[in-house]
């Protein structure tokens, strides 16, 4: 008798920080599609030459760890944040299987943001045979183009991309640091943990982060 292949969710993101946008869409992909966990993976810190400036990768996973520690679906893992420089999905997932002896099926989870990018991703093609992509809705991006687009993709690709429609909340990293950097309230946007974690570290404070 072969025992059926586990259901992995993947939820990767910079989570700089993690908010309850992240948490939720995580939350019902996993149930809709009955996962047995949600694997949560911070990027690791951006090559030294890129532009953009992000907030140091053991604090990205050190958030992560407590916004999800209360979900017992839900676990953390260090494997980009342990590489340095720029980490690419195909290789993470290519390793992730590995770990589990190719005894798991994942599924990709993303915003509708992330997966009209997926074109543009390293392998795309490769990526498509190793996991499910899960797109959730997210508020900016239209239902109509979000669904035209993955139409195009299906098509280009050969493969089924799967949509969820989850409840709309309009929050994003970019908008929660720029509150903080103001001295206005996140309550209720992230996990209370988080929020005491950034002020015990004097996070997004300093007024050049973007
Ligand atoms: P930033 O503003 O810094 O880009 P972000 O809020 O977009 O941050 P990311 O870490 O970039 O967060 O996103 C990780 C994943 O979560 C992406 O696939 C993104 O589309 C998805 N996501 C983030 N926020 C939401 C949201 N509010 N609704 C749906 N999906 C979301
Ligand atoms: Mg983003």
């Amino acid at each position: 008798m072969t025992a059926q292949k586990k259901k992995f969710g993947i939820m990767g993101g910079t989570f700089d920080p993690i908010h309850i946008g992240h948490l939720v869409i995580a939350e019902q992909v996993r149930d809709r599609f009955n996962l047995d966990k949600v694997i949560f993976i911070p990027s690791g810190n951006p090559p030294h030459k890129s532009r953009k400036k992000v907030t140091e990768a053991r604090h990205r996973f050190q958030m992560t760890l407590l916004a999800t520690i209360s979900n017992p679906y839900f676990e953390v893992s260090s494997i980009e944040v342990d590489r340095e420089g720029l980490t690419y999905t195909v290789d993470t997932i290519k390793k992730l299987k590995e770990e589990y002896n190719n005894e798991a099926e994942f599924y990709f989870i993303t915003g509708a943001d992330a997966i009209l990018d997926l074109a543009t991703w390293k392998s795309t093609d490769e990526l498509l045979e190793l996991c499910k992509f899960v797109a959730a809705t997210r508020p900016g991006f239209k239902l109509s183009k979000m669904e035209k687009e993955i139409a195009d993709l299906e098509k280009k690709y050969s493969k089924k991309i799967y949509t969820i429609l989850v409840p709309a909340l309009k929050v994003s990293s970019t908008d929660i640091r720029h509150r903080l950097n103001e001295n206005k309230s996140v309550k209720y946007l992230l996990e209370e943990p988080v929020e005491s974690y950034i002020i015990k570290n004097k996070l997004y404070n300093n007024s050049n982060k973007e």
